[in-house]
């Protein structure tokens, strides 16, 4: 039976006139994928519900943070707790001290940490310290990578900008520009050169471990090493941003999986739990150079919020090295059972995988980078898009993102979406 959008189709149509774009965060109107989007209303668990009832396996959790699924009874009673004596203070409170040592306990770069309210704040802030710290106004960030809105960040970014085809927004000052160079992700020999002619002016090089905002691109071997070596060698910082990563590609975060320690590292998405939570941290050095310690100034209303930082706890305390191990092997079946349908019905196909982020890309080329990653064929996508939402699978509206299960996926969700998989690329045979 066709699933019908009706209600989705009326909501959308009068946030069209309240909100621009008819929503909060561009990804969200579903343009790349050619099709009106579908308004949320529930999710317990691995699925979530549309405002038509229509349910689906949600591939997507909130764009990462959902990562023991939607209303973990844990997490909501443990938000209604907190809930009932007090939202926020605007002053210290315990909560904040346990998610940081939580957080310190487990990344290995983070001695110290700040709270902040978002994934680009963490971002920013970074740079910041790392200006700050080194006395240096140039960063490198990578052409395809998404760190967030922030103005110096904004260059030759993915996901979201890939899609809309805005590599440079309109608002971002050029003088700004001119201080973020950015070359290939995973082209060492590039960010080589980057540093011998520009070496002394570079704060910072930042990178998302495994790129997930040009579908999942994992580093090469010797890619993270590389990039450690070069930065030490040149006075410049490392920053990882691990906004998706963390927690997220392993027990460690990427850092403990890829064993390569940066100075500075961002964080956000899980370590909120669904609630609005970023944070930046790392090196003693660096962060006792932050404000009231020391000069750097960064601020925030709402950082170390108690109900984020309640629901990120509760979150982060669920993951054992057991829940890795099952992403593991749902990723597994997940990524040989797209495969076998591709190859079924001759759709062109590369998948990418680093712990629970999977990408997969409608292309035969390998996908390295961001040019690479823009060979999928994106008609094709939108297509396919459209059908796995008719077969209830809800995915990242783009082909620039990755996919993310959960500890409330279970190998019979995988396999339902293995036979819609079956399905699909049976109708999609040219
Ligand atoms: N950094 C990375 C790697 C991200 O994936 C994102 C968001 O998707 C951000 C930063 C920005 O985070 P936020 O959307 O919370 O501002």
């Amino acid at each position: 039976m066709t699933r019908s959008f009706e209600e989705s189709r009326k909501v959308f149509a009068e946030a069209v006139d309240l909100m621009p774009g008819g929503v909060n965060s561009p990804v969200r109107a579903f343009k790349a994928v050619k099709q009106e989007p579908i308004v949320m209303e529930k999710g317990h668990g691995a699925i979530i519900t549309d405002v038509d009832g229509n349910d689906y396996i949600d591939y997507v959790l909130s764009w990462g943070p959902l990562i023991i699924g939607h209303t973990h009874p844990d997490v909501v009673a443990a938000i209604q707790r907190v809930a009932t004596t007090g939202t926020s203070f605007g002053a210290s409170t315990r909560i904040e001290n346990e998610l940081a040592k939580e957080v310190i306990r487990r990344v290995p770069s983070v001695e110290m940490i700040r709270m902040v309210s978002s994934g680009t704040e963490a971002t920013m802030s970074a740079i910041r310290a790392a200006r700050g710290f080194t006395g240096r106004d140039k960063i490198l960030k990578f052409e395809g990578s998404y760190h967030g809105h922030g103005d110096s960040l904004l260059i030759k970014a993915g996901s979201g900008v890939a899609t809309l085809g805005l590599p440079d927004s309109p608002g971002v000052p050029m003088s700004i520009a001119q201080n973020t160079l950015t070359v290939p992700y995973n082209n060492l020999e590039a960010v080589q050169q980057v540093f011998e002619a520009f070496g002394e002016e570079i704060a910072a090089v930042i990178v998302e471990p495994v790129a997930g905002n040009m579908g999942c691109v994992p580093p090469l071997p010797g890619f993270l090493e590389g990039l450690r070596d070069l930065t030490k060698k040149a006075g410049s910082l490392l920053i990882f941003d691990e906004v998706m990563t963390g927690f997220r590609v392993g027990y460690h975060s990427a850092q403990g999986y890829y064993g390569v320690t940066p100075d500075l590292t961002c964080l956000g998405k899980v370590i909120g739990g669904g609630l609005p939570v970023g944070a930046f941290g790392g090196r003693r050095d660096i962060m006792e150079r932050i404000a009231p310690a020391g000069p750097i100034y960064q601020a925030g209303t709402l950082s170390g919020n108690p109900l984020a930082m309640t629901a990120g706890l509760e979150t982060i305390q669920h993951l054992t090295e057991d829940s890795y191990k099952h992403f593991e092997k749902l990723g597994d079946r997940l990524e040989a059972g797209f495969r076998e349908a591709a190859e079924t019905y001759n759709i062109p196909h590369t998948v990418n995988r680093a712990g629970s982020m999977i990408g997969y890309f409608l292309t035969n080329e390998k996908v390295i980078d961001f040019d690479t990653a823009k060979t999928s064929d994106l008609e094709l996508f939108a297509e396919y898009y459209g059908l796995m939402a008719q077969e209830g699978i809800f995915l990242p509206p783009s082909q620039f993102e990755g996919v993310f299960v959960s500890t409330a996926h279970t190998e019979q969700h995988i396999d339902q979406t293995i036979a819609a998989f079956q399905k699909v690329f049976k109708q999609l045979r040219r």
